[in-house]
């Protein structure tokens, strides 16, 4: 049987004009700020008249270590959506932004697939609104602001071997990885060692995802250390004074996208941090909105659950008073079969030992989600190689730790494909059975913090880190920066650092290789194992079979 492509699928959609979209949600056609007619931004006279209003229920959906092209976690959160919907529930999703360097690279898009897409996907895939353009655009001026000063007399005293703020861009550009700054002679300034970084890996990006409202920002913005002097004091963005002027170009950047399902419901699709160096997850405001204006609000974090879900919980609920009802953990019979020491080559054949040996891995995720006190509901996003018998394997290993398992079909069959999984959903949700917090306490040290995540989470025996890593922790703890949450950086392929080793390893270490500040969004980076913050392209890029067809219609967008 053929199956029609994400593209050909999206391009057949009913879109219905922006304004019923925002309709359903009582939003005034006034409070939209229509791009074209199937996008818009909400105002934010709308954002702040809602703000007394009570909040929907939060729903998570995260997954188990994934195998390389993701396990749907996007596809089930729209799916999910439209579920919802379907059953008679007013229910919005809450996604990320896509970054064109995955999408010309490897990985492709980021609205979802086969019938649980969120559209216009071509542009959400490009260029959609333009926040990402406003983001890197704010990010550079800084930088340009950085350079500039020090070449009008460096005031500040900035150490020009210690400048940390690089420079972004959106695109997979190995290239520009390590780079050498202002050559060419006294008007260029002084030479410096410098680099690019991709967009959503930039701290202004997680500063945009997590700030409040636009005067968080500019405090936010301002809290950036952008370089270091000799005396390794820092030195911050207000004081280059670059902190109003970047809130300006992010003004309309801070405000959420509206946009559509397949199946005509409302989906905010805002901010795209990386889901390593930063926290992975779509934007507070539209979280915050979307739970004002929804009873139901479905989002996604990016990997697996001893990443997405972890920092999702730890950090964005904590900072933005979230808190989830109900947690979905996708699974997948080929993500099983691979945890289960199956090559990516085999993934076809059936085969119910490897599912079996695999299911230890979705097991520790489901214990991990349930000692944040959230309820947990497993999803098999299913695939149509996937058998019976392999389906059988995951429910029945489910019931043996007291959770369920439903089949969903939204890939093949939108919304009728989620019906099950959207009752029981509701039904948790509607329980109010969560009592959920965070897994460390503020005052935590950050070593500590670092260490509960790698014992608890991972289930790590030890975490190494070197006298330099601790002093480090302990200097920030002196500075003020104690109570921030700790953002781990690690491979997404397994609970370890090692990205072979899966299932659900134990007796293993945590080695913290560096520490990172980002003062301005507010957390501390661990990064344990290789992280790359400017991907490459692949050997044969996606981007070669992306082209324009005779009837000018965008092909190879998936
Ligand atoms: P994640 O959000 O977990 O990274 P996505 O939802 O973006 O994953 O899906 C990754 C890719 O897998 C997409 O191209 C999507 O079309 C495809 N996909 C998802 N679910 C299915 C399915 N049930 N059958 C076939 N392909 C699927
Ligand atoms: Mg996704």
């Amino acid at each position: 049987m053929e199956y029609k492509s994400d593209i050909e699928i999206a391009r057949g959609a009913q879109k219905r004009p922006i304004q019923e979209i925002g309709a359903k949600l009582g939003i005034d056609s006034d409070d939209l700020l229509p791009y074209g007619h199937d996008k818009a931004k909400v105002s934010q006279r709308l954002i702040d008249s809602v703000q007394d209003r009570k909040d929907g229920k939060l729903i998570l959906v995260t997954a188990i270590n994934p195998t390389p092209a993701g396990e749907g976690k996007t596809t089930t959160t729209v799916g999910l959506g439209d579920g919802l919907n379907a059953i008679g529930k007013n229910a919005a999703i809450c996604i990320r932004e896509a970054s064109l360097g995955p999408c010309f690279g490897m990985k492709g898009g980021a609205a979802g697939g086969g019938y649980a897409q969120v559209v216009p996907m071509e542009d959400m895939n490009l260029h959609f609104t333009g926040d990402f353009h406003a983001i890197t655009s704010a990010h550079n001026l800084l930088s340009a602001m950085i350079d500039n000063h020090i070449y009008w007399g460096n005031a500040l005293e900035i150490d020009i071997r210690r400048v940390a703020w690089r420079r972004v861009l959106d695109m997979n550009d190995r290239a520009l990885r390590q780079i050498t700054a202002s050559l060419g002679g006294v008007a260029n300034g002084f030479p410096r060692e410098a680099g690019f970084d991709i967009t959503v890996a930039s701290e202004v990006m997680a500063i945009l995802c997590l700030a409040r409202n636009l005067d968080d920002l500019q405090k936010r913005l301002g809290d950036i250390i952008v370089a270091y002097r000799r005396d390794r004091s820092p030195v911050y963005c207000r004081d280059i004074k670059a902190d109003g002027a970047m809130t300006v170009l992010l003004k309309d950047a801070m405000q959420p996208n509206l946009v559509q399902t397949l199946e005509n419901n409302p989906a905010f699709v805002h901010g795209g941090p990386f889901a390593n160096i930063a926290h992975g997850c779509n934007s507070v405001t539209a979280t915050t909105t979307a739970l004002k204006l929804a009873d139901y609000v479905v989002t996604e974090a990016g990997f697996g659950a001893d990443l997405g879900a972890e920092k999702f919980m730890n950090i964005k609920c904590r900072k933005a008073d979230l808190a989830p009802s109900c947690v979905v953990v996708v699974a997948t019979v080929r993500a099983m079969k691979m945890n289960g020491g199956v090559g990516k080559a085999d993934l076809g054949a059936e085969n119910v030992d490897a599912v079996n040996a695999g299911c230890p891995n979705l097991g520790r995720h489901i214990e991990n989600v349930k000692s944040f006190g959230v309820p947990v509901v497993v999803a098999i996003n299913h695939f149509v190689t996937d058998t019976d018998a392999e389906v059988a394997a995951v429910k029945a290993y489910v019931e043996t730790q007291g959770s369920e398992a439903i089949l969903c079909k939204h890939w093949a069959l939108g919304s009728e494909g989620t019906t099950e999984l959207a009752t029981r959903v509701a039904q948790i949700a509607d329980a109010d059975e969560a009592n959920f917090s965070p897994i460390y306490p503020d005052d935590m040290s950050l070593f500590d913090k670092i260490d509960t995540i790698a014992k608890r989470i991972y289930r790590a025996d030890e975490v190494i880190a070197d006298s330099k890593i601790r002093d480090q922790l302990k200097k920030w703890e002196e500075q003020g920066y104690g109570d921030l949450p700790v953002c781990m950086a690690k491979t997404q392929y397994s609970f370890s650092t090692d990205p072979t080793l899966r299932g659900a390893p134990t007796g293993h270490a945590v080695p913290v290789r560096e520490v990172r500040l980002s003062a301005g969004a507010g957390f501390i980076v661990a990064i344990c194992g290789e992280i790359m913050t400017m991907p490459g392209l692949p050997r044969v890029p996606s981007a070669e079979q992306i082209m324009l067809n005779d009837a000018g219609e965008i092909e190879g967008l998936f």
